[in-house]
């Protein structure tokens, strides 16, 4: 993966970044993500955030080697404190994390968002308490997809401000739109969690003293993903 092609899943979230955009992409590592698409031509601006020094050098790197420092700024800073007001954003990309350190990162920086801007989250993991907190903040979920590259499922989300909205547990759980369209991807992905929570079930059966909301917890989400696949 480099500037000029982004993986698969990278190239995923690329796709649902508008046209004419001004991004913050935090997170942003290498900076491969803001500096391609300024090559295609998709965005105006960028700017991107990294909160360690030495993937802040490396996307410093990147956009100097691309000729991009009038279009594109590096900053280092934590979060959404890499948005400063006159930087006109109005799409924020979060990547390759934690569902919840992306959710950690929304909600701490929220006064940095104006709610206009478009969310183009890809977690690895903890979607549920990610799409928790968009739908607290009144940002309903667009866009949504599960996909399979080097052996992990990843996660794509794109959510718009647009006040209240109410997703059920389940929803939470699964994604409102990929319940709907149950891609191959995603039975895949809930066929596979399903072997690994019946594994779990199993082990918390042999083990003593595992807190009974824990075993709850997973018997419940078995039941859900039994239902959701048959
Ligand atoms: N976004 C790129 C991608 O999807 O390929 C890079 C993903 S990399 C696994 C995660 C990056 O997020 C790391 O470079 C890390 O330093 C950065 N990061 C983690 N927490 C952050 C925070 N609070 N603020 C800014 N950057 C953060």
């Amino acid at each position: 993966m480099n500037q000029h092609t982004l993986s698969r899943r990278l190239a995923q979230v690329a796709a649902h970044v508008p046209v004419g955009a001004r991004l913050a992409d935090i997170g942003s590592d290498h900076a491969y993500l803001p500096v391609a698409l300024m090559h295609q031509g998709v965005i105006t601006a960028a700017v991107a955030g990294e909160v360690a020094l030495t993937p802040f050098h490396a996307a410093e790197r990147t956009v100097r080697e691309n000729d991009l420092q009038a279009q594109i700024t590096v900053r280092l800073a934590n979060g959404l404190a890499a948005i400063e007001p006159g930087d006109g954003i109005t799409a924020v990309s979060l990547c390759g994390m934690g569902g919840e350190t992306i959710r950690d990162i929304l909600d701490s920086g929220k006064a940095r968002l104006n709610g206009q801007e478009r969310l183009i989250l890809q977690p690895n993991g903890g979607e549920q308490p990610l799409r928790q907190w968009l739908m607290e903040n009144h940002y309903r979920i667009l866009f949504e997809e599960v996909l399979h590259e080097n052996r992990f499922d990843y996660e794509i989300i794109v959510a718009e401000r647009s006040g209240p909205v109410v997703y059920s547990a389940e929803q939470l759980y699964f994604g409102p739109l990929q319940m709907q369209a149950c891609s191959p991807a995603f039975i895949a992905k809930w066929q596979r969690t399903l072997r690994r929570k019946q594994t779990t079930l199993v082990q918390f059966q042999q083990a003593h003293a595992v807190p009974e909301q824990k075993v709850q917890d997973v018997t419940r989400q078995v039941q859900w993903i039994t239902q959701l696949l048959g």
